[in-house]
């Protein structure tokens, strides 16, 4: 049998990875990394309990640090993992610096690289995650994409196309497989809500690492909030700058912790718009036919627009925004799959596995 380590890290990863295991799951060996990138159980833990993933088979406890320390503990932890594990295939997912450690580690022992979301473009060289999107698309032997603007990216970037595969979202899988425990009326419950409301993410480095735009930014929730109470699960990446530029001042403000999967997906369904600066909600709120407002000057990916809910406003233009969605006649919820993105259908997990088993057969 193939042996397969899938390398996960933080929160992002562990709704794509989940659908891709399963659907491995008695066809390979399968071996489940955790690098310990999210070591908070709020953003880790909370996700293995909820999403049926397996316990991961190694922690490597890498912890947070600058990105070159944080990288560098990743690769020296996978490099040994490797070397004993042997695999016959490494899967990664995502954007975040595990995705990359692991490319790296894996191309210079010569052992071939799967990536999960591959093809994903901002073309903002500010953004960390690009320069892993980037890099791990050059290392990688499998490209397995979410959207076909992605195949175009790829084919620009000199990669050959019979490495890419247009397989779909498989974070959108396991939307779908758990829509039933999205329970809008708890979640109206848990955070106090009786009326329309608005639910808010941000983590970006771009909108809360700097003072001024942190500044920026609560003054536009707060004036959201006039409107109907913004509920904020807050990341703990920006949460003092952001408490400390006055956020909890305005009583419309309902700030919370990270909420585990399917609590979170409860409240966004329910939401009359959501607004972030996060990928994977852009992609959660297009299926959910809730309308989103990105809190962005660019987005990887843009199949939210053209074929989703999502709108590109940044900070300045939310409140503008905001107007002309809340008149808007409401959209239907979920969005039926004709009004989706291709292949986001919940299958994207089996086909992904077609083709890792295929490839593996063909070695
Ligand atoms: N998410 C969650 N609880 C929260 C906020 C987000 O479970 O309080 C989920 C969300 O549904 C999505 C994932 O976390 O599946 C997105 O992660 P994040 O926004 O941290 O990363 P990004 O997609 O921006 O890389």
């Amino acid at each position: 049998m193939s042996r397969v380590l899938h390398i996960t890290g933080a929160r992002p990863n562990f709704p794509k990875a989940a659908p891709v295991l399963a659907a491995l799951e008695g066809s390979v060996e399968q071996v489940l990394v955790h690098t310990g990138q999210h070591y908070d159980d709020r953003l880790s833990r909370v996700f293995f309990d909820e999403l049926g993933l397996p316990e991961p088979d190694l922690n490597l406890g890498a912890g947070s640090g600058s990105h070159a320390t944080q990288t560098a503990a990743v690769m020296v932890g996978l490099e040994q993992v490797f070397l004993e594990r042997q695999p016959d295939l490494v899967v990664v997912y995502g954007d975040i610096n595990s995705t990359l450690a692991a490319a790296l580690v894996a191309a210079k022992l010569l052992i071939p690289v799967a990536h999960v979301e591959a093809g994903l473009r901002s073309f903002d060289p500010t953004m960390p995650e690009e320069v892993n999107r980037r890099v791990t698309d050059q290392l990688s032997d499998l490209l397995l994409v979410t959207s076909a603007d992605a195949v175009g990216h790829l084919a620009r970037e000199g990669i050959a196309a019979g490495r890419i595969h247009f397989t779909g979202n498989p974070m959108i899988d396991t939307l779908l497989k758990h829509l039933d425990r999205f329970d809008e009326a708890a979640a109206r419950q848990r955070h106090g809500l009786s009326g329309d409301y608005l639910v808010a993410t941000l983590h970006r480095p771009s909108n809360v690492d700097d003072p001024a735009a942190v500044a920026q930014l609560v003054s536009v929730l707060h004036k959201a909030a006039e409107r109907m109470p913004v509920v904020i699960p807050l990341h703990p990446r920006g949460r003092a700058g952001l408490e400390a530029a006055g956020l909890l001042e305005s009583s419309g403000v309902v700030v919370s912790d990270p909420l585990p999967y399917t609590a979170f997906l409860g409240l966004v369904r329910g939401a009359a718009a959501v607004l972030t600066d996060s990928g994977g909600v852009q992609e959660e709120a297009s299926v959910l036919g809730v309308p989103c407002l990105t809190m962005r000057p660019n987005t990887e990916r843009p199949v939210t627009i053209t074929h989703g809910t999502n709108r590109l406003v940044g900070v300045e233009g939310v409140l503008a925004a905001l107007d002309e969605v809340l008149d808007a006649p409401p959209l239907e919820r979920p969005a039926p799959l004709e009004k989706r993105p291709p292949l986001w259908d919940g299958q994207a997990g089996p086909r992904i596995a077609g083709v890792v088993l295929d490839w593996l057969a063909a070695r």
